[in-house]
Formats: structure tokens, sequence, C-alpha cells
């Protein structure tokens, strides 16, 4: 493919406005590198438009930490709304003066013929030495097949659809999923007093508050954010590992869903099928729940043994003890008999980086990278869940990554300079 003299020319297009495209912006900002920010619709489009209406951050303010602008609102301990998120990072685009052009969707990126990239946009092709994309991997809502055969009767909305309880016509909701996303929407439906039916899955789980502190926040001083991914036992792995269940919401909670129970939400094992209206469940209800409180109760046991190893003084605390055991349930449910008139996949995303003519990614479509440098020279990736550590995909670790891949585009861009030198002769 080759690229004619009159097409634009940036040293780094980024791709994605972002968190993590902006944090790429205020590093390269910062050697002087010179750049654009391709985003497709608004600076912070996510958070703006695939967020529920009672959304607040899973975690603590004082985690956010974008490159020179760390959050400097009055409640670092406290947990952001989502349109205070929207504008956390609308204003850090500011005070970057980040050169994002909001509304231009990257169409193709190519090799041309002369080692540049070719950037194919919504307004006309652009030239580039280098390209960032900073897309996160959240691209299109995950649904089962299966979700097709169900009756037209019953509303579906997906996770990143889902805004608040009215959404849903009157009568019982199920949600199938119980990552972070799902428990916390089956709440919010819950607390609307709204009968809600959660498919469990494998998904851990981890307290709010204990012994005195946010749990994140011992977890912190534990380094467990600053663990490269090569060192974490699970190494590459643990990128599809699911986030821990726990919510922000009015100063922060567990979330437990077994008092759910108690409450009257009805929980269900794995989704296994659907065929007619009716839905058959695994029956591991009772595993799902002791994996996810092993889970709450080990990250408990790493701060007990951190307090006791560095003489931290700390108030006492309690693991957790389950208040309610799963009987045996049918496996199988018929929705409409059931009184169910709406369900919210919490299934996830796929990715797509059908658009991304490049040789960078394994037989699953994951691209191959360390630390985001790709495998092809002068292509970098950002904001990827455990691309370098736990806070990499989040606003915790997003400049450090920003940082690095700035810095490597920078060396690059020297040694490229040295290369093209013309060469001196000793006489
Ligand atoms: C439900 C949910 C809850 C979360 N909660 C937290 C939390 O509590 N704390 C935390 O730190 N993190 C949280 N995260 C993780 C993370 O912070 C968010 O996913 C965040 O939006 C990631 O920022 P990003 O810049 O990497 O990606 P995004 O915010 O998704 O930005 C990518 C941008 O790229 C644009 N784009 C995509 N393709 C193109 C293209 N071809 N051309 C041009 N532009 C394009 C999109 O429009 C989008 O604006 C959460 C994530 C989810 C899904």
């Amino acid at each position: 493919m080759t690229l004619s003299p009159d097409v634009p020319h940036h040293t780094v297009v980024v791709i994605g406005g972002g968190q993590a495209g902006l944090s790429a912006s205020a590093c390269l900002k910062e050697r002087g590198i010179d750049h654009v920010v391709f985003e497709k619709n608004r600076i912070a489009h996510s958070w703006r438009t695939q967020r529920w209406d009672a959304f607040c951050l899973v975690t603590p303010n004082w985690q956010c930490r974008l490159p020179g602008f760390p959050y400097a609102g009055n409640d670092p301990d406290g947990f952001m709304l989502r349109d205070e998120i929207v504008a956390y990072v609308e204003d850090f685009a500011k005070r970057v003066g980040a050169p994002v052009r909001e509304g231009v969707g990257v169409t193709r990126l190519a090799k041309s013929d002369d080692g540049r990239f070719r950037v194919e946009t919504s307004q006309g092709p652009v030239a580039a030495d280098a390209v960032v994309l900073a897309i996160s991997g959240y691209h299109v809502p995950k649904i089962p097949p299966a979700a097709n055969r169900l009756p037209d009767s019953i509303v579906q909305v997906h996770s990143s659809a889902y805004r608040n309880p009215g959404q849903l016509p009157a009568g019982e909701v199920m949600v199938v999923g119980s990552g972070q996303s799902g428990c916390q929407i089956a709440e919010d439906l819950h607390l609307a007093g709204r009968k809600v039916h959660l498919v469990v899955g494998s998904a851990p789980r981890c307290p709010r508050f204990y012994r005195g502190r946010d749990a994140v926040a011992w977890l912190d001083d534990l380094g467990q954010y600053d663990l490269p991914v090569d060192d974490h036992p699970l190494k590459e792995k643990v990128r599809k590992n699911a986030n821990h269940y726990l919510t922000g919401r009015e100063g922060g909670r567990d979330i437990d869903l077994r008092r759910f129970a108690l409450e009257g939400m009805v929980l269900h094992g794995r989704l296994v099928d659907i065929i007619g209206g009716t839905m058959t469940f695994k029956d591991d209800l009772a595993q799902s729940l002791d994996n996810a409180d092993r889970v709450y109760n080990g990250i408990c046991g790493l701060i007990d043994k951190h307090i006791a190893e560095s003489n931290v003084v700390a108030s006492e605390g309690r693991h957790y003890e389950p208040v309610w055991q799963p009987a045996p349930a049918p496996v199988e449910l018929d929705l409409v008999a059931s009184g169910i008139t709406g369900i919210v996949w919490a299934t996830g995303f796929r990715s797509d980086w059908s658009w991304v003519g490049l040789p960078i990614f394994d037989g699953e479509g994951y691209p191959i990278h360390k630390r985001g440098v790709t495998s092809m020279d002068g292509v970098y990736v950002l904001g990827l869940p455990w691309l370098y550590t736990w806070g990499s995909g989040r606003f915790v670790g997003v400049g450090r990554d920003a940082g690095f891949i700035a810095n490597h585009i920078e060396e690059r861009l020297a040694s490229r300079k040295a290369t093209a030198a013309p060469m001196k002769v000793a006489v």
C-alpha cells in the first residue's frame, strides 16, 4: 500500500480517547513528541454511554492516578459516580491539552510501502511513524447465541446498555453473570424492590473493608498492583480472570450473594442452555459461592499475614462465614411461567480488532506484546487488563504503562534519527 506525499503525517497516531489514549497523549506531550488522538465518539465515551445511572467506581478515588493528574477531590477514599468520572477524564484531557479529534474513527490500519503506517480514518488517510492502540478490549457485547431462542415477550439488554430498573418491564428480572457488572446490576434491581434471579458464575469476590481499611489499600501496600504479569503465578493466563465483585456504592460495601438470597434474590448455577423459553443451569451454585468466599477469606488471610509481619497497628477483623446455603434446586426454569419479563446479560465483551490489518495477533486474536510493545516495530497497545500489572486496565496503572510506551517511542525515534544521520568519515 503506497501513501501519496500529500497525505497528512503525524509522528504518532493514538487511537482511542479514553483514559488510556489520553494518558499516552500526556506522556508523548511531556516528551515533545508530535501526535494526534483519534476518538470515534467523544472523550470518555465508554464511561459516558456504557454505564448504568447509579454506577460508581469499584476502586477508590485515590487510585485515579492519571499521569500528572491524580484525583484531587475531597473524597480520596470514596468512589466517584459515573458523571464525576466523565468529568475527571474530560478535565484530564483539558489539562494535557491533548490533540484529540473527536468523531474521527479509524477504519483501517496497515503498513505502507515506505515503512510508515497508513491510518484510514472516517475523514481520510493519515500517515504515522508509530501507532498506539488505546481502544480497550471491551468492544462487542458478548451474549450467548441461545438468547435468540427466547420468547419475544422477554426484554433483553446487555449490561453495557442497562441504565436503571425502570428500563425493564414490570415483573421478575434475570441477570446472567456474576462478575462485577452482573452483581452490581443485580443489587441495583434488588434495591429497587425488583424480584431478581441471578445466574452465578465463577467470579471471585473481595472484602470492601477489612481490619479498619479498604482492602484495596491493603492490597496496594502488599504490592499487588505493582506485580508484573510475568511474576504472577498464572502468568499471562491471569488476563482471562474475572474481576472480583464488591461495590463502591454508598461509601462502599461487600457484595454478599448469600445475603441477597436471604433477602429474596433467587440464585442459579451457571447457564447451560436455553430451549424454548426454558433455561437450564448447572448444579454448581454451592461450589461457586464457596469458591468466591474462599478467595474473599484468602485476601483476608494475606492482609492478616502482612499486618502480623510488619507490626502494623490495625483493628480486629473477621473472616467471612456463610449466612446462607443453597438448597437443592431445580436446574430448569421456564422463564415466562416464572414471571420473568426481562434479562440483563452481564456476560462481558469480546474484542474486535478486525480493522487492524497488521500481523500482531495470536491465534486467539489477542495482540502479541510485552508491556504494550507489540511484535511489530512501531505498534503499541495500551489499557488492556493485565497488560503489565493488575492496574493496567484501570485508572491506577494505565499512566505507568503509558510512560513506558512513550519512553520506548522516544528511544525508537532517537535510534532511527541516528541511523538516518549521514555517516562522518574520519580523515
Ligand atoms: C463496567 C466496568 C466497570 C469498571 N470499573 C472500574 C473501576 O471501578 N476502576 C477502574 O480503575 N477501572 C474500571 N473499569 C476498567 C477501565 O477503567 C474502563 O474499562 C475504562 O473505560 C478503560 O479506559 P480505556 O481508555 O482503556 O478504554 P475506553 O474507555 O473504552 O476508551 C476507548 C476509546 O476508543 C474509542 N475507539 C474504539 N475504536 C476506535 C476506532 N477504531 N477509532 C477511533 N476511536 C476508537 C472508543 O470510542 C473509546 O472512547 C471498569 C470497566 C467496566 C467495563
